[in-house]
């Protein structure tokens, strides 16, 4: 008979220093002794991540993406090998594996692979012979011939997808991810002082804050839980504290129909100024957009006035210089008067599974912004958020209003329920 098996990640913050890397595997080890078979996903020390990038940097402009893809490896290496090592010196039976001994196989995409397939071989045969099995997160090889396989990384954050991936695999009984909070809050604490952590989220509300900025979990890692159904735990790793369970929620009908707050700096506005009104132009725009890679996200075309009309966007801040570069010739070529910036911008939305039948929600939003005299930029809606783009010096009042009028600190009636009914 098997032992329940149970999938614990644990993320770079977890594992700054060697104290941190002992503390981490005491905890590991008692998970041990209550009994259950281990798989223990890794990030990479800290900001080593950040740090090899900027060796990188320090070398060329232009790293090769292989070469760049095998250096990040390296962080991960780092941290199994030594919380490896922490637990041998408790007397637990370890071995660490890299993402692909641990049979994890990808679509080859240096930089940002998504998980092709999973063989894990190794990883049951180590299970087996008694051992804890560490395995290097974010990173795995391509799917080529033997010997022509290629490390591959699954993108930043990646250490999420590899924990969930795997507990889908080995159909953990449990996946948790240890981080430094101690859940899901309705909006971020560090902004926000009467944020509430969440006791449950569902993988839609999850998947869409994960998207509009909240940086607990990777988006690919969420979407990959809830198509495999692995109910994933947020907690903290410095205290023992309950944490928050991603997972399908029969409770939605009864909840707040805004559960949380997400918001994202990371974000820039660009607007093509007085561009000819005519098919084709906003092809001519987005094309070259999508070919360098750059992910434009919110999309505003004005009435046109006199066979002229504005074009507003939001890119990734950090993708803005290269969003100009590509648009600065194309500006001339359609005949538009110019170009304009705007990277003090932010986004700013509420969530919920209940929006998009609760009519009123929005005029609430636009209503609690403008009592603040927060002028709205540009707007966007889907099934289950609505997002505003305002000056991000205008986020922190934006954030503490809309959570106040939503209403998120109240606890929901409805978990005080499910918990006393046990
Ligand atoms: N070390 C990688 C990063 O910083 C992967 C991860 O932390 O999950 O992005
Ligand atoms: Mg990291």
């Amino acid at each position: 008979m098997s032992l329940p098996l149970v999938v614990q990640k644990f993320g770079g913050s977890s594992l700054a220093d060697a104290d941190r890397i002992r503390r981490v595997a005491r905890r590991i080890a008692r998970e041990r002794a209550a009994g259950n078979d281990l798989v223990v996903i890794v990030s990479a020390m800290g900001d080593t991540t950040d740090e090899l990038l900027g060796l990188a940097a320090a070398i060329t402009d232009d790293p090769d993406a292989r070469e760049l893809d095998v250096l990040l490896a390296t962080g991960e290496h780092q941290s199994a090998t030594l919380v490896s090592m922490a637990l041998h010196a408790l007397g637990v039976a370890a071995i660490s594996l890299t993402g692909p001994q641990a049979g994890i196989t990808t679509d080859g995409r240096y930089g940002r692979a998504r998980i092709a397939g999973i063989e894990p071989r190794r990883v049951r045969a180590e299970l087996e012979a008694g051992k804890v099995v560490i395995v290097a997160g974010f990173q795995g090889q391509s799917a080529s011939a033997v010997g022509d396989s290629e490390i591959t990384t699954l993108g930043r954050g990646g250490s999420d997808t590899t924990a969930v991936a795997l507990a889908a695999s080995l159909q953990a009984t449990r996946c948790q991810i240890f981080t430094d909070v101690r859940g899901i809050y309705t909006a971020d604490p560090r902004l926000v002082t009467r944020a509430r952590q969440l006791p449950v989220i569902s993988y839609e509300e999850m998947l869409e804050l994960a998207h509009q900025g909240a940086q607990v979990m990777q988006v690919r890692a969420v979407e990959l839980g809830w198509v495999n159904s692995v109910v994933i735990e947020v907690l903290s790793s410095f205290e023992d504290a309950p944490g928050t369970l991603i997972k399908e929620d029969p409770f939605v009908e009864q909840r707040n129909k805004v559960r949380g707050l997400a918001h994202d700096r990371n974000v820039a506005k660009v607007t093509v100024v007085a561009v000819p009104d005519r098919p084709g132009v906003a092809r001519a725009i987005f094309d070259p957009l999508a070919e360098a890679g750059i992910n434009v996200d919110m999309i505003v075309q004005n009435v046109g006035h006199g066979g002229e009309t504005d074009l507003s966007f939001t890119v990734p801040r950090v993708e803005l210089a290269s969003a100009k570069k590509t648009l600065d010739p194309l500006v001339r070529e359609l005949g538009a008067r110019e170009l304009t910036t705007d990277a003090s911008v932010a986004k700013v939305s509420i969530v919920g599974a209940g929006l998009h039948n609760a009519p009123g929600y929005a005029a609430r939003m636009f209503g609690t912004l403008a009592d603040k005299a927060v002028n709205i930029e540009m707007i966007s809606t889907s099934e289950v958020r609505i997002t505003c783009m305002i000056a991000e010096a205008d986020l922190e009042i934006a954030l503490r209003a809309l959570h106040d009028a939503f209403e998120l600190e109240r606890p929901e009636p409805i978990d005080a329920a499910v918990s006393a009914a046990g």
